[in-house]
């Protein structure tokens, strides 16, 4: 705290993102990264671009990879946004679209982050629960009286539990007055897009990311796709904050990504395989595993705390994710999908946590 901060940094709760630990030889599942490494013709388009050329400054417009971006949806390139992970995307178009009389509707259990962009641009909300199972139900919201606009994760995030495709539109043909907004940040592991509703629905915004499925957290780059006005509004906020959100490694880098289906295919199955592999054994181990659609599982064991689980794993090298709150997600872990050894490792550790005579129940 400094005398000299504004009173709206006083008043800012910030995000507090997975940890980065730098020891190494840690088994690291709390953060949803992808376990293998990137495409090959990623790296190297990234060493193509690391040359002489980093003089200059980058094409603000990001021409080349919206071009990709939108031949690969279907869509034309002024119906996309680029932005420094999609982080900054959805804090864009929380600037952009969410900042109206009325508050904003998400669900009570969702990617922390969104209360943390509406408090930093003053945008009131209003949580509507999801049902006793954590799903979505599509009527609560159409239910919840007059909204600035609509945020959610599909699949969820931290449930991994996915809304289908005909909800999606059942909420936009019932919401067509503000921005519904679905970040399909792990989209590609099995949920159904929202991207081909983007013609008939100029309320909707689709946010993605490369961070989770195509293996580049490193990078920064996430995407917005909508009608052409919905992006413009986006561009403008961009254009009055940073010019060059994306800088010359990022894009060649994300442009060839986009570009290797084969790569994304080959392993989005592996973690997809290895999911379904890993909640089939933390069932055996008396788990409750909610049905993911993600690369990570949420799951519960009905006689032993999370954080006490989380403590006893981290003790043998191994991070997963615990959220404290809200209070009716106290109780699970999130473990992000890792390669089959680590997942394995995971397992066996979980199996001698469990058996040890010292009960791990803190209640
Ligand atoms: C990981 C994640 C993001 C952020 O992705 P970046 O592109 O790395 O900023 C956004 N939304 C959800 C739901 C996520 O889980």
């Amino acid at each position: 705290m400094s005398r000299f901060w504004s009173e709206a940094v006083r008043g800012l709760t910030p995000y507090v993102p997975g940890e980065q630990p730098r020891l190494a030889g840690l088994i690291k599942l709390n953060t949803n990264e992808c376990p293998y490494a990137p495409s090959l013709r990623v790296l190297q388009a990234i060493r193509d671009a690391a040359g002489e050329e980093l003089r200059l400054y980058p094409d603000p417009e990001a021409t080349q990879l919206r071009q990709v971006i939108a031949a690969r949806h279907g869509l034309q390139p002024g119906q996309v946004f680029v932005g420094n992970g999609s982080d900054e995307v959805l804090a864009h178009a929380f600037m952009a679209l969410f900042r109206h009389a009325h508050p904003l509707l998400l669900p009570d259990v969702s990617y922390s982050f969104y209360p943390v962009y509406a408090q930093l641009f003053g945008i009131a909300t209003r949580s509507v629960p999801l049902d006793p199972q954590l799903r979505l139900r599509v009527q609560d919201f159409l239910d919840a009286g007059p909204n600035g606009g609509i945020v959610f994760a599909n699949p969820n995030a931290p449930t991994g539990i996915a809304l289908g495709l005909d909800d999606v539109e059942r909420l936009l043909r019932g919401n067509r007055d503000s921005v519904v907004l679905v970040d399909e940040a792990y989209v590609d592991f099995g949920a159904q897009s929202a991207v081909e509703l983007i013609d008939r629905y100029p309320q909707l915004l689709v946010v993605r990311t490369l961070s989770k499925a195509h293996a580049l957290a490193g990078l920064r780059v996430g995407y917005a796709l909508g009608q052409a006005d919905l992006i413009e509004g986006l561009v403008r906020v961009k254009d009055s904050f940073n010019s060059y959100p994306l800088d010359r490694l990022a894009l060649a880098g994300a442009t060839a990504a986009m570009q290797d289906d084969t790569w994304l295919a080959h392993t989005r199955g592996r973690i997809v395989a290895s999911r379904e592999q890993l909640s089939a054994e933390l069932r055996d181990l008396g788990f409750e595993v909610l049905p993911s659609s993600a690369n990570f599982v949420f799951a519960r064991h009905p006689e032993h705390a999370a954080a006490e689980l989380a403590a006893a794993l981290r003790e043998q090298r191994i991070l997963v994710r615990h959220f404290r709150k809200p209070e009716r997600i106290s109780a699970f872990l999130r473990i992000s999908i890792g390669t089959d050894v680590q997942c394995e490792a995971l397992v066996q550790a979980l199996r001698g946590v469990l058996q040890a005579p010292s009960p791990a129940l803190g209640e």
